[in-house]
């Protein structure tokens, strides 16, 4: 893993640099604790300085997080996202719980991935310096310490929440990370459940900027009556895991750099699921100003970055929803899509109770594949043949539960999904870049891109004149998209070419 010298590393701890917030780690020799750059605890001597590129590295060197500073509460930045693929999908599926309890093993996600266990290893390593294991295990300490502290949630739904196996465990680990037991790390004025008992409210940090009125009118342009609602600056949808049905809120805290999420759900084991959700929608591990940084040595895209520099790439709640809402954009405008999702989900989607202290406009869950794979799709007011992809799409997805997960190569993923009838390469594109998450993937056929193209540059490229105009932008030209369909008053057009 590449770190700055240790000089410029201890000059950011001594002056407080929250530009490294995130990215650097300080572990104290003479205390055994790591702190965030940000700390204000008084600067440790340089001597006995550890610098780290991740918590799940000073934790796996022996130090254990700081009680001032929080290291738990520091954005979570995929950095390492361009670098390397294999590890930013591993990371994703940690995220999703792939290392949690004793069934799941680093063989088993290596396989996933389509690499060695001692490949996946050797790869930890040289990214982010820690073993998949002690990542997986840091993960469940922070956001265990995090539900202790911004939370009122009980000891037991605390451990059961963060992925640990069970209480006697959850306690253990802390007694001796922390020396003491999970209890006394609570605050007597944390008010994350306040008067409602079934809700948890969370705070997710980002690194700045963040463009959350273009984040915001993206999601607005197609919240699904019913599923979603967008008022008054905030975000509400209904949720679904594992047939257990919820909501959640995500709210801007631009003074602490950091969404409000507020989770009401039934079982506290799918937190985690639903916390890397909200993740994922928000992009809220963009590490933006490399991204940015990177895109703007290109003349072409450096005004649109200024312009915007805090715009992130949405991505979609689940792999099959945001599939599914692809093939209803085919060829329609983003409002006839919407209209589409709505008489969908009217037809085919669950009723929501009416869950104490969610939207009153909250009614429906959106349809899962199993349900849609079973269902008579033809009350849908589009062309047979996008009917019949649909229908295609939920069988596929109903025999594969890992299809829209992170796997092989991008160029892999692509392939895999073009195997479902009705998906062409511009589909399979905009899917590896909403709901995969692939920061490389690029709809180059995509009219909103060429009009955005055609915006900043004059004359409207071909497809292939735009993908090779693209080439620079590697790793990061699914930012670069974002900023071309803002550029081209984007959010519009997401219609696919006329030749898919
Ligand atoms: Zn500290």
């Amino acid at each position: 893993m590449e770190l700055p010298d240790r000089e410029v590393c201890y000059r950011a701890f001594q002056s407080r640099d929250a530009r490294f917030d995130g990215l650097l780690f300080v572990g104290v020799t003479s205390t055994g604790i790591y702190c965030r750059p940000i700390c204000p605890a008084r600067s440790p001597k340089f001597e006995n300085c550890r610098f780290f590129g991740s918590a799940a590295a000073a934790q796996e060197a022996g130090f254990r997080p700081c009680l001032r500073c929080r290291p738990e509460t520091a954005p979570d930045l995929a950095s390492w996202r361009g670098t390397s693929n294999t590890v930013s999908r591993a990371l994703a599926l940690i995220a999703d719980g792939a290392l949690d309890g004793d069934r799941h093993s680093v063989e088993t996600l290596a396989e996933r991935l389509g690499v060695g266990g001692r490949q996946l290893r050797r790869l930890f390593m040289q990214h982010l310096g820690a073993s998949p294991i002690a990542v997986a295990q840091t993960r469940r300490v922070l956001f265990a310490k995090q539900l202790i502290h911004e939370t009122q949630m009980p000891m037991a739904e605390v451990a059961l929440a963060s992925g640990f196996g069970s209480v006697r465990r959850f306690n253990e680990i802390f007694r001796s990370l922390f020396r003491r037991p999970p209890s006394a790390l609570r605050r007597k004025t944390s008010t994350g459940r306040t008067g409602d008992e079934a809700s948890v409210t969370l705070r997710l940090r980002y690194r700045p900027p963040y463009d959350w009125d273009s984040m915001l009118s993206y999601l607005q342009a197609r919240a699904i009556p019913g599923v979603e609602v967008v008022e008054n600056g905030s975000y509400w949808r209904t949720v679904e895991v594992d047939g257990f049905v919820g909501s959640v809120e995500v709210t801007h805290l631009p003074q602490r750099q950091s969404l409000g999420v507020t989770i009401r759900f039934p079982q506290v084991r799918s937190l985690p699921a639903i916390v890397s959700r909200v993740r994922r929608v928000f992009d809220v591990g963009a590490d933006i100003e490399t991204i940015s940084a990177h895109l703007s040595r290109d003349p072409l895209l450096a005004p649109l970055v200024a312009q915007r520099p805090g715009l992130r790439a949405p991505g979609g709640w689940s792999g099959f929803e945001l599939a599914v809402r692809a093939i209803l954009g085919q060829q329609v405008s983003v409002a006839a899509a919407r209209r589409l999702a709505e008489q969908l989900v009217a037809l085919h989607g669950k009723p929501a109770s009416q869950s104490h202290g969610s939207h009153p406009g909250l009614s429906h869950v959106f349809p899962t594949a199993e349900c849609l794979a079973l269902k008579d799709l033809s009350g849908l007011g589009m062309p047979g043949a996008r009917r019949a992809a649909l229908k295609a799409l939920a069988e596929a997805s109903a025999a594969d539960p890992h299809l829209f997960r992170p796997f092989g190569t991008i160029e892999e993923a692509i392939a895999r999904l073009r195997t479902i009838r009705g998906i062409g390469e511009w589909t399979a594109q905009y899917i590896a870049l909403r709901a995969l998450r692939e920061t490389d993937a690029f709809p180059a056929s995509d009219l909103g891109l060429l009009r955005g193209a055609a915006a900043i540059h004059g004359a409207r490229p071909t497809p292939a004149g735009l993908l090779n105009r693209a080439e620079p932008w590697r790793p990061w030209r699914a930012y670069a998209a974002q900023h071309l369909w803002a550029a081209g008053g984007a959010v519009i057009s997401t219609t696919r070419s006329a030749h898919e």
